[in-house]
């Protein structure tokens, strides 16, 4: 896969097809089995470098070194909180651009295992413009290409991160829920999802990867096409048109209506549970007028309602709703026959949320936030 933008560069291993993979070993000679080889040792989580890769001849390694780019993230600047249980990084990409992810662990809880959540970006920066979000205000950047969206994955899969999680790609969770409107860059992200859930890579199941859209109706309709076993959440925010025009400013293209319609359909088809999330904001969505609308929305099929506090983003006029608001709507809409849940919400000391932590970075080089962090003052 190319991208414009980035022409000239060497391709990256976590996004060179299996076949053209196979066709550049072929031509140096070496057997069919490399192929395998290859992909198995750079997915795993001890490996740093092709060097260490060492079940390959060394005169093989310094050809993959040369040929390929082990990753398309040229430097990350990492922070972390509760206890070492959330992390988050901004990645500098090969043309500077700045992207994010976050790694949230969860302890085991009775007959479940322990889980590592990977929430990842799709664009370097958002066109839907959110008023609430950090990577809205920021503006578009350019799409991220398959392998820049893999290697944040790859990321926290590999040294030293991999401490902080199992090690086992298979106990994942991958989440778009970083910067970015997923299905404004669709062959990208959905080319990444079919190289993270590859058997001969990460092998990451589709049931633990989630999409997580503003309400691009037709990218919806391609996932039930393409990716049905996907998870799909849309951001909702709002069940009017006169509110939702104003807080997801893409619904003047898509509204209420079609984007509802659009997870019924991908619900029926699917058979799966679809989630609407919900920022509460104080005094703007969290009214019994919206709790209303949500009731006709929300209930009588296979959907579940995920709310979440507005983490303020700096200078923004708003604030979350205060914990006894939001156990209020919550049991209007419970009373009202809606599946509902609120979030708990990850990493607020470190501005987890959506490109809070990029934005407070502008205009400072990674190393110079590094060196900050070292010294102990907050970047
Ligand atoms: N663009 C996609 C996915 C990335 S945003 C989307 O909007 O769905 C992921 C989620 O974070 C969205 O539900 C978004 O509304 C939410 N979000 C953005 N800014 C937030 C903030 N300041 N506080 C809480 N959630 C936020
Ligand atoms: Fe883009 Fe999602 Fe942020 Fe809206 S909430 S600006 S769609 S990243």
């Amino acid at each position: 896969m190319t991208d414009l933008s980035l022409a000239g560069l060497a391709p990256a291993i976590s996004e060179i097809d299996t076949a053209s993979l196979a066709a550049w070993l072929a031509a140096r000679g070496e057997p069919a089995y490399r192929t395998g080889q290859v992909l198995e040792g750079v997915h795993r989580p001890e490996a740093s470098s092709f060097a260490d890769l060492a079940e390959l001849p060394l005169e093989l390694r310094d050809g993959l070194g040369a040929a390929f780019r082990f990753s398309t993230i040229a430097d990350s600047h990492v922070i972390g909180a509760d206890a070492g249980m959330t992390a988050k990084a901004v990645h500098e990409l090969s043309d500077g651009q700045r992207i994010e992810s976050v790694l949230m662990r969860y302890a085991a809880r009775g007959a479940m295992s322990e889980r590592t959540t990977i929430c990842i970006s799709s664009q370097a920066g958002c066109a839907v413009n959110c008023p609430f979000c950090a990577t809205g205000q920021a503006g578009f950047g350019r799409q991220l290409t398959a392998g820049e969206i893999v290697d944040q994955v790859l990321h926290w899969h590999r040294p030293p991160w991999n401490s902080l999680g199992d090690g086992r790609a298979g106990h994942y969770n991958i989440v778009f829920m970083g910067m970015g409107e997923p299905l404004n860059n669709a062959d990208r992200v959905f080319e990444a999802v079919r190289l993270l859930n590859d058997p001969q890579r990460l092998g990451i199941g589709a049931r633990h990867i989630t999409i997580s859209t503003s309400g691009v109706v037709p990218g919806m309709d391609r996932m039930i096409e393409e990716l049905p076993q996907i998870n799909l959440a849309i951001s909702l925010h709002a069940a009017t048109d006169a509110l939702r025009d104003e807080l997801v400013p893409i619904n003047r293209k898509w509204p209420v209506r079609e984007v509802v319609a659009a997870g019924r359909r991908f619900a029926a088809r699917t058979r799966r549970r679809v989630s609407l999330e919900y920022v509460m904001i104080d005094g703007v969505n969290d009214g019994d007028d919206q709790a209303e609308g949500l009731v006709s929305i929300a209930a009588g099929w296979r959907s579940h309602l995920n709310l979440i506090p507005l983490n303020p983003t700096p200078g923004s006029r708003w604030s979350g709703t205060p914990a006894a608001g939001i156990e209020r709507f919550v049991r209007r809409l419970r009373a009202g026959g809606v599946s509902a849940t609120v979030r708990d919400t990850r990493g607020r000391e470190i501005d987890a949320a959506c490109g809070q932590l990029h934005a407070q970075l502008s205009g400072r080089s990674l190393r110079e936030a590094k060196a900050a962090a070292l010294a102990g003052s907050p970047s």
